[in-house]
């Protein structure tokens, strides 16, 4: 498999109530506008989460990590989708939720390495070189070590090729030279090959090379023989992820071993710790070598009061790891306990991991901010209501919560159309509010009728 074929598989993510998030909403200058990119208001926290995107790009936030608390739909999860929209699809964005490390059959840190694994790119070049030249010789040769007797395939096939340089041997492999054959390629013949990193992966007619590298374009003629005619770079973004998950793949041919310099053996059939470091090994050369560039994406972990203290600890280490990703948390808890411990602390995160975060706040929205934002709402699912019965929605999230408001547009829709209109009014909103209840007054009703519940 060539490296063009790994796919990058990323997580699928759950934005349906933030798709009208399409960015920060800055100016140049990095100053929030009031209404923009479908964002509304938290201007110092959308300025601050700006910071962090040039931060980011200048990767001078690998390793580090951000706090996005505040209370319930302040915007948090927005804010932190808004940073991945401006950072492009290019850099890896994984979004998980706390309770996702909480399965019966992973262990919580391997949920959460994967998740890490998730959030670093790699950014990996190849470069494809044409030349020209004459050939010379046109014999196939068989190599010492396969040269041992009938039936043994040949390995590679040596053709001299006249260039301005002078003359070179190339060594060709049998498919290569059979191609040679079926064109019928002879001695006297003008062919050009395309090289990879030095290796010769395609001999052919101009013909077949003019359209992929344009080597009819005026700046290449009249060609230099034997110079390098066009490079092409290949760009392949892929994780870390992406690569372990390739590797582990149980398969009999190959994979994404021949980018990997055919280190790991196939037929691997599980991620193990082993074949990480195998891969970590290799892309640290790639690195090294300057053929591949590390994205140090952003793993964003919603709900981080949901971690344990196992997993704060491992957080804690890998965060320190030279191949780590920027992590974004969030959470709407006040000073409650870490979870596996009987510590109280600020958001349930113990003191040494808050102690290396920055902490962007989000404050709690004004009546205009939110019918503004059930506005945005409304149009995005496309749902007709009129000015007083929005301020009333926005009453009604003032008292409850944004997304309660946000939640109760669609059954209102129904409703009206129900009663035979296009356009929600107030009496649709007030049927909802009667049939649904939002967390806070379902939690008041719990207490005032406490005897009839089993505790
Ligand atoms: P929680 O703590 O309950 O998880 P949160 O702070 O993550 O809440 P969000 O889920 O981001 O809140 O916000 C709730 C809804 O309101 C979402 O649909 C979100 O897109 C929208 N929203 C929140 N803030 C804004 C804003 N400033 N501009 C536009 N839409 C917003």
């Amino acid at each position: 498999m060539r490296i063009e074929e790994v796919q990058s598989a990323s997580k699928k993510q759950r934005i349906a109530t933030h798709t009208h998030i399409k960015g920060l909403g800055l100016d140049v200058n990095g100053n929030a506008l009031s209404l923009s990119a479908g964002f509304v208001g938290q201007m110092a926290a959308r300025e601050a989460a700006g910071i962090v995107v040039d931060m980011i790009r200048q990767k001078k936030m690998a390793g580090r990590a951000l706090l996005l608390a505040g209370p319930p739909s302040t915007g948090k999860t927005a804010l932190a989708l808004g940073i991945s929209q401006e950072l492009g699809s290019k850099v890896p964005f994984c979004p998980m939720v706390g309770s996702e490390v909480y399965s019966s059959e992973v262990k919580k840190t391997e949920v959460l390495m994967e998740n890490f694994r998730r959030a670093i790119g790699l950014r990996i070049k190849e470069t494809k070189e044409v030349y020209e030249g004459e050939v010379t010789e046109l014999s196939p040769e068989e190599s010492e070590n396969t040269s041992g007797g009938y039936g043994k395939s040949i390995s590679h096939v040596i053709i001299g090729l006249k260039t301005v340089k002078g003359t070179k041997q190339l060594k060709l492999d049998p498919t290569i030279y059979d191609a040679l054959i079926k064109e019928k390629i002879a001695v006297g013949d003008v062919i050009y090959i395309e090289a990879n990193s030095g290796a010769v992966k395609r001999v052919g007619r101009c013909d077949a090379f003019a359209t992929e590298f344009d080597l009819e374009a005026e700046e290449y003629v009249p060609i230099p023989k034997g110079e390098v005619h066009k490079k092409k770079e290949i760009v392949q973004d892929v994780t870390l992820h992406d690569l372990d998950a390739a590797n582990a793949r149980p398969q009999g041919g190959q994979d994404i071993l021949s980018l990997m310099g055919q280190m790991m053996k196939p037929r691997k059939t599980e991620i193990t710790d082993k074949l990480r470091q195998e891969i970590n090994k290799v892309v640290n050369k790639y690195i090294d070598e300057g053929v591949a560039e590390l994205v140090p994406g952003v793993l964003f972990i919603d709900e981080v009061h949901m971690l344990d203290i196992e997993c704060f600890s491992y957080l804690n280490r890998t965060l320190e790891s030279s191949l780590s990703p920027i992590v974004i948390f969030t959470t709407n808890r006040g000073i409650c306990t870490v979870r596996g411990t009987d510590m109280n602390s600020p958001h349930g995160i113990p003191v040494d991991l808050l102690d290396r975060l920055v902490i962007i706040r989000t404050e709690t929205y004004g009546p205009t901010e939110m019918i503004q934002i059930l506005a945005i709402r409304a149009q995005v699912e496309e749902i007709d209501i009129d000015e007083d019965s929005l301020a009333y929605l926005g009453e009604i999230g003032q008292q409850a919560s944004l997304r309660h408001a946000i939640q109760l547009l669609s059954p209102a829709s129904i409703v009206a159309k129900t009663n035979g209109r296009d356009k929600i009014c107030k009496a649709d909103l007030d049927e909802v509010t009667s049939l649904y209840l939002d967390a806070k007054s379902s939690a008041r009703l719990l207490q005032e009728q406490q005897e009839r519940y089993i505790t």
